[in-house]
């Protein structure tokens, strides 16, 4: 039997595996308070001189070797084995339960909305307390914390989206006027433009190459500007906030938000931005004084 450990609950005597007195009752008395409905981390409450840790007792609890067969002896019955697998299958249910109860999108109207600036991901909801808190979806990945993007309070969230509608509302022209600006930030564009730039500059180039970087240009601001939606989101944002006009923001809107808002994207240096739906970028800081 090289380096074959014997079951707890057994001792090895003459070469014969029998069931150990003392080691043996402790088994039988963890099968039996387990499955009364005990949980694994109590039952050191309830049965006296228990001292094996709790994943030693989730190994046991799942070890068939205690029914028995023409090697070892039964220390379990069938039925009693039976009963404790099926309390475990329900067990592992309720703890899947409790774990999608964490995260809820569903919950606040702009679920589905939220991103991490940092890695792209999802952000989800969790409570803590009567608290909302939102987290980036791969904070943890097996354990593991694969982005250190901030956490934000949903209420946070929320007086930041009034802020952007009041400022919506006093300059109407902001729906406009960054829609031409993020275009005109567009990281590719950029890239070729600084590419032409440096041709240019090194004096000796093909004049082939150059057309071919200035019709890529084009192209992309093509590709970028107007295929209808943009002036279609534009004006329906602009008609939707001068409707509003007049009312006065005390709680958030979610027809309207829903309406006019694409995107919430979190950076980890508290910068939170929305995008509009028709690419217009709103961005405000977190911790900034709300007027
Ligand atoms: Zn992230």
């Amino acid at each position: 039997m090289s380096g074959k450990r014997i079951p707890y609950g057994y001792q090895l005597k003459d070469g014969i595996i029998e069931a150990d007195e003392e080691t043996g009752q402790m088994v039988q008395e963890i099968f039996e308070t387990y499955s009364r409905g005990i949980p694994v981390a109590r039952l050191k409450d309830h049965i006296q001189g228990l001292k094996l840790h709790r994943t030693k007792i989730s190994d046991i609890l799942r070890d068939i070797r205690y029914l028995g067969d023409e090697n070892i002896p039964k220390i379990i019955e069938k039925d009693l084995f039976e009963a404790v697998q099926q309390r475990r299958k329900e067990r592992l249910k309720e703890i899947g339960k409790e774990k999608s109860y964490l995260y809820h999108k569903d919950t606040f109207m702009l679920g589905d909305k939220i991103k991490c600036g940092e890695c792209g991901s999802d952000y989800h909801c969790y409570k803590h307390g009567s608290t909302q808190i939102w987290d980036c979806s791969r904070r943890l990945v097996k354990g593991r914390v694969t982005c250190r993007n901030q956490r934000i309070q949903e209420e946070q969230i929320i007086n930041l989206l009034t802020k952007v509608i009041k400022k919506l509302k006093k300059q109407p022209a902001l729906i406009r006027k960054v829609t031409i600006e993020s275009r005109k930030n567009n990281s590719r564009i950029k890239a070729v433009e600084r590419e032409i730039e440096m041709m240019k500059n090194s004096q000796n180039y093909a004049v082939d190459d150059l057309l071919r970087l200035i019709y890529k240009k084009a192209s992309l601001q093509y590709e970028l500007s107007d295929d209808g939606s943009v002036e279609y989101y534009t004006k329906k944002i602009e008609k939707l906030i001068q409707q509003r006009k007049n009312e006065e923001t005390t709680e958030p809107d979610t027809d309207l938000l829903d309406a006019i808002i694409k995107n919430i994207v979190i950076y980890q240096d508290g910068r939170v931005q929305f995008i509009l739906k028709n690419g217009a970028i709103v961005e405000e800081k977190e911790g900034e004084r709300y007027e």
